[in-house]
Formats: structure tokens, C-alpha cells, sequence
């Protein structure tokens, strides 16, 4: 080979199909083929159909005796990719196998795996303080099917278990709750949903997999907003859920039926959000205790709830649930106790807002798990529906802030946070 030649170029043979029109060769282009290596990076496969050698081939995979792909709204490699990190992440340490799906959001994650576990007529045990989204499906849409939900205070399975009957499809619960970052007793509730014979579903997107795996403390399926911390850089809208290898063949069903299938540009975005996830939600937690710590005693905050302060209801059940640096890493070996916290400064709505308003750092936004910290008033945002009493009634006050801590320095956020909280009227 000389030195101007290459093993590695492009090149075509002479061309032999003369006969063949120029639009019929532009359609037919030459294929690269796949490549010897493995690749370390994920690639992304477009395509929305996949073409078979023969008609039986063909059959075969769509009638489930072989592996393959036929069409990207059932099946892609990009998001199989997703989903199998997903998996391989959250099934960590089981003594049984796991699958993951994606979807196209947290919340086509959630209908999908609802739908399937519950029928006409069945009832959903879910907490009072349960996501907006997961609230308006269950009574909005689901309720039209004939589905009833009973909220109930579940960070105490006793009470999960006097409010379960005999028509109780399923446990709902969220590892970390919204706004109030209440922590689910998982062990527990996973005793009471063995007992009664139904699944737990456990929402742990404030948590991620970096700080709780509830399928290793008994849950059934764990689902998940992937456009917050798995993402991670507030640039991707997606979901998944991971459970048994069976049951997820359903829900994979009800995915393909009710078509919330995630893209392969998304899921790629997602599968490299994956890489970093430890990092992030590690770094994520410990500026967020950093803060929580400092900003709990500044004269003008009535209350900072975060699960790594001791003053937390659930700080016990955080510690013994929740994941920590290795030891002797630059995190110390703490436990992660993740980046969402509420802070309610004295004086109610007004201060609320006026403390979001004299934020120079933090974006008022909605979502969370990104870089970027985000703030939002909780009243007049994510519970605007709720009047001050029933408020009250959640446990959430008129004037509460929600943080998501992002990856700034800790210390320019303590003081962001300071100033605008030493700017509110006393
Ligand atoms: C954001 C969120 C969802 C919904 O996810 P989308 O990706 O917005 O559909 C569900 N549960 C929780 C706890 C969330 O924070």
C-alpha cells in the first residue's frame, strides 16, 4: 500500500448498475457496515423501521421468537441502551433480573405502568403529598375508567395498611415527596404491599438512583421523570420504569399500545446523562447539605425541610435508605441525601416570592436536577390550586420556596440565598 492509499476510505467500485435511474441510486445509497469495535461512545439509530433479510425474519420478531427490531415505536437500540443502563443501575445487587423501558416522559412513564397494573373499577392507595401530574391522571383521566385513588399519609405504612381494600390494585409512593421532601418508609410499605399480595410503584425522581434504589429495599417497578436528574442538564423530556423481567413485558405492551415511546436523539442525551449521574447527584448533595446547614439559622427562615438535616421527621429512615460516597473519595464517605430542598422564610406568600425575586444565582423555573439551580414559589406555582388551608392541611406553608440545588459552588449559593433573605422586610 502506498502512502497516499488508505484501508479506511469511502471508495466505491466501478459503477455496475448503469441501468438504474438517478433517484433510485440517490435512495439506495451504500450502507457502511457496522463497525468491528466496540464503541465507547453511544451512537444514535434513527431509523424508524428496520429492514429484514425475509419475509419469515420479519414474522419472526414481530411474533416474539426472535430478538430484533421492526419499528422504533416498539423497540430502538438507542433507547434499549437507556433502558438497559437504566436497569442495570437500579437492579444493582438484586437477587433476580430486571428490564427497563423508556418513554417519552416521566408522566408516559407513570400512565403506562398505571394502566397496566390497574383495571376498570380498581382502586390506587397513593400519598396525599403525591406529584401534580400523578394526581390529575388519577383523577382527571383515570377516574373516567372507573379507577379510584385513596391519599393517605404513607410515610407511615400502618397507615397504608388500614387504608388498603379489597379491590387495591397497586401502592403508589415517591421516595423524596414534593414539596414537603418527605421520605418514604420503602421497607415498610414493601411489607404491607407483600402482605395484601399487590405492587409498590415508587416515583424516585428527586432521589435517582445515585441516592435510593427502592427495588433493593422491596418495591416492585421503580419509575422515573428522566428529564430531572438523569438528564441532568435541563435539555431532554423523557421516562423510564424498571421492574421484573414479566411484568415489564406488559408495560412495554401498554408503551407500544398507548405510543408514549421516548426518541433516539432523547434517549442518547439520557444514556450520557447516565455516565455522570453518581458525580452530579454526589456533588448535588453535598452543596445542598452545605447550604441547607447554613441557611437553617439565618433569622430570617422559619423552616429549611431536607432529609440530610437532623432536625428532618424522616432524617432516621433517610440515612438507613439512602446511598453515600465511598469512603475516602473527595465526598467523605456522607450519605447523599439529594439536591431538593424547601425553605420557608418568615412572613408567608409576600416573602416567598420576594425571596425567588432577589435570587441572583438560582433561575425561577419549573423542574429540577439540572445544572442550573431553580427555584419555585410552591403556592403559587406546583400547588396553586390549594388555598391557605389546604395548604395547610399538605403541610406545605404560603410562603415555601422550592430549591433544586445545581452544581454551583456551595458557597456562592449560601450567600446568593443570604442576601436575598436579608432583603426581606423583617
Ligand atoms: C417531573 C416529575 C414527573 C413527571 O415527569 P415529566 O417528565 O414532566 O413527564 C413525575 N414525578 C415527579 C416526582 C416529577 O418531579
Amino acid at each position: 500500500m502506498s502512502a497516499n492509499e488508505s484501508a479506511n476510505l469511502p471508495s466505491v467500485e466501478p459503477a455496475r448498475s448503469v441501468d438504474r435511474g438517478e433517484s433510485t441510486r440517490a435512495v439506495h445509497l451504500p450502507a457502511v457496515d457496522p463497525p468491528a469495535q466496540r464503541l465507547l461512545g453511544q451512537n444514535v439509530s434513527r431509523s424508524s423501521t428496520f429492514a429484514f433479510d425475509t419475509a419469515a425474519d420479519y414474522a419472526a420478531v414481530l411474533a416474539d421468537a426472535s430478538a430484533g427490531y421492526v419499528y422504533s415505536r416498539y423497540d430502538n437500540p438507542t433507547v434499549d441502551a437507556f433502558a438497559l443502563g437504566m436497569a442495570a443501575l437500579e437492579g444493582h445487587g438484586l437477587d433476580h433480573p430486571v428490564a427497563g423501558q423508556a418513554f417519552a416522559s416521566g408522566m408516559a412513564a407513570i400512565s403506562s405502568v398505571l394502566m397496566t397494573l390497574v383495571g376498570a373499577g380498581g382502586h390506587v392507595l397513593a400519598p396525599a403529598a403525591v406529584y401534580g401530574g400523578t394526581y390529575a391522571l388519577l383523577n382527571r383521566v383515570l377516574s373516567r375508567f372507573g379507577v379510584r385513588t385513596t391519599y393517605a399519609d404513607l410515610t407511615d405504612p400502618q397507615a397504608a395498611a388500614t387504608a388498603i381494600r379489597p379491590d387495591t390494585a397497586l401502592i403508589w409512593a415517591e421516595t423524596i415527596a414534593n414539596p414537603t421532601t418527605a421520605v418514604a418508609d420503602i421497607p415498610g410499605l414493601a411489607a404491607v404491599a407483600r402482605e395484601a399480595g399487590i405492587p409498590l410503584v415508587v416515583d424516585s425522581t428527586f432521589a435517582s438512583p445515585a441516592v435510593c434504589r427502592p427495588l433493593e429495599h422491596g418495591a416492585t417497578v421503580v419509575v422515573h421523570s428522566a428529564t430531572k436528574y438523569l438528564g441532568g442538564h435541563s435539555d431532554v423530556t423523557g421516562g423510564v420504569a424498571v421492574g421484573p423481567v414479566e411484568l415489564m413485558g406488559v408495560i412495554r405492551a401498554t408503551r407500544i399500545d398507548l405510543g408514549g415511546s421516548l426518541s433516539p436523539d432523547d434517549a442518547f442525551l439520557l444514556r450520557r446523562g447516565l455516565t455522570t449521574l453518581p458525580l452530579r447527584v454526589s456533588q448535588h448533595s453535598r452543596t445542598a447539605l452545605a447550604v441547607a446547614t447554613a441557611i437553617a439559622s439565618h433569622p430570617a427562615v422559619e423552616r429549611v425541610d431536607y432529609p440530610g438535616l437532623p432536625t428532618h421527621p424522616q432524617h432516621e429512615v433517610a440515612r438507613k435508605l439512602f446511598l453515600a460516597d465511598p469512603p475516602g473519595g473527595d465526598g467523605g464517605g456522607g450519605i447523599r441525601f439529594g439536591g431538593v430542598m424547601t425553605i420557608t422564610p418568615r412572613g408567608g406568600r409576600p416573602a416567598g416570592m420576594a425571596l425567588c425575586d432577589g435570587l441572583a444565582l438560582a433561575a425561577i423555573a419549573t423542574s429540577l436536577g439540572g445544572t442550573h439551580s431553580v427555584v419555585s414559589h410552591v403556592a403559587s406555582t406546583t400547588h396553586r390550586q390549594f388555598d391557605d388551608a389546604a395548604l395547610r392541611a399538605a403541610g406545605i406553608s404560603p410562603g415555601s420556596v422550592r430549591f433544586s440545588i445545581g452544581l454551583e459552588s456551595a458557597d456562592d449559593l449560601v450567600a446568593d440565598i443570604g442576601t436575598a433573605l436579608d432583603r426581606l422586610p423583617a
